[in-house]
């Protein structure tokens, strides 16, 4: 029998939509696939070539806990100087991915009954992590007509006695939104006054547009270093999603019992791939590498915004990551979700509904995909909706 935790876990609505559309791609289906949040870049040669001289160097060992040296070191000063901040390398745990990181984060510092404020839209992951481990996730809705701003007032509201922390993710997975400064700071005064932790995911902090910086609450001052957890990953930044290299810098208190979890759970992140990490951190054609990022998926968003725009869906223009928001919402009267996802899939084009990102009858597209490949996509979404029209 499964425990009870395991019984009530959802299975990833983001991968297995990828896997399915995957499996029927495999089977000769000719689709678009919106689903997969992750680059079709490649991960850069210089990097793929540190990893391998690793492998053939015999760097196959296990690995210090909290990851390698040298990668720990250059990371906090390259977090240091981009976002002002003082961390030791030792504050610096190198984790299996975010994912890992935000795992850590939540064991560490959640009791059972403890409750954690989930911005929504929010990515499918934090509200299942946080209920196996015997927490509660709560949601504050953040309005589409504000473009899914960060609203502290709002978030006051949910703030009870067992409220033990706060997640926020900007660039925002799947809004696109980037929380201004101000509303930044306004929660840091909120979280600090309240004893609130701050789980700040930044995966996408590389993936900004318009020159538009995302800011972090890690930025503000050592008292909010000391209550914030910065997640990160070299995933989307250096399209290097499949190799598993996340981190999280903590508050000097918790750094160690982070370090311990990861020893007791995973051992270390994989050792060679460290070594790649380490090299997008070292070498000096990873700036070029993430402005041709940004400009790619810059205008991909424009063409996104501007083709679901024309065909009359309602969107918000994202600010930063590579998700755009469709409200489907009145195309869903007779239909519901899951149906209308089969619909798409019929016209041979997939997008992932919104319900499992709290946020029903919005369906999230992925840019990441050709501009030719993004408008054709939405050329068949519109002829989608057309025949729902017919019905
Ligand atoms: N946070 C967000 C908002 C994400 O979209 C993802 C998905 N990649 C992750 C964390 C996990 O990242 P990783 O692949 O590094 O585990
Ligand atoms: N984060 C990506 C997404 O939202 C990858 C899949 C996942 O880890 O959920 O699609």
């Amino acid at each position: 029998m499964l425990s009870k935790r395991i019984q009530n876990l959802s299975q990833s609505a983001t991968l297995s939509l990828n896997a399915k559309v995957n499996e029927l791609i495999a089977k000769g289906k000719d689709i678009i696939a919106f689903a997969a949040g992750e680059p079709d870049i490649d991960t850069p040669d210089f990097i793929k070539e540190a990893c391998i001289k690793a492998l053939k160097e015999g760097k196959t060992k296990y690995t210090p806990s909290g990851g390698i040296l040298p990668l720990r070191e250059l990371l906090s000063n390259s977090i240091n100087a981009r976002k002002r901040a003082e961390y030791s390398p030792s504050q610096l745990t190198i984790t299996a991915g975010a994912k890992m990181g935000l795992f850590l984060v939540f064991s560490a510092i959640l009791n059972e009954g403890d409750e954690v404020i989930i911005p929504s839209p929010y990515w499918v992951t934090y509200p299942e992590q946080v209920k196996l481990l015997g927490a509660l996730p709560v949601f504050v809705d953040l309005p589409e007509m504000s473009g899914f701003e960060l609203i502290p007032e709002l978030i006051l509201e949910k703030i009870t006695e067992r409220t033990k922390a706060i997640v926020i993710n900007s660039p925002c997975n799947p809004t696109g939104a980037i929380y201004s400064k101000g509303s930044i700071e306004k929660l840091a005064e909120i979280c600090l006054s309240r004893k609130i932790f701050i789980i700040s995911d930044e995966c996408y902090e590389e993936l900004y547009f318009d020159g538009n910086v995302p800011f972090s609450p890690i930025s503000i001052s050592k008292e909010l270093r000391e209550i914030t957890f910065l997640v990160s990953a070299f995933s989307k930044s250096f399209s290097m999603t499949g190799w598993r290299i996340g981190y999280v810098a903590s508050p000097n208190s918790f750094a160690k019992a982070i370090e311990n979890l990861n020893a007791q759970s995973i051992s270390n992140a994989t050792s060679f791939a460290q070594y790649g990490a380490l090299e997008a951190l070292k070498n000096p054609l990873s700036a070029d590498f993430l402005s041709s990022l940004r400009e790619i998926f810059q205008k991909r968003r424009d063409v996104a915004f501007q083709e679901l725009s024309k065909i009359g869906l309602s969107v918000n223009k994202p600010a930063g990551a590579f998700y755009i928001l469709a409200n489907f919402r009145r195309h869903l009267v007779s239909l519901s979700e899951e149906e209308l996802l089969n619909k798409l899939l019929d016209f041979g084009v997939a997008c992932v509904p919104g319900s499992p990102f709290g946020a029903r009858g919005l369906f999230r597209l992925s840019f990441c995909l050709s501009e030719d490949r993004i408008k054709e996509g939405i050329r068949r979404i519109s002829k989608a909706i057309e025949s729902i029209s017919l019905e």
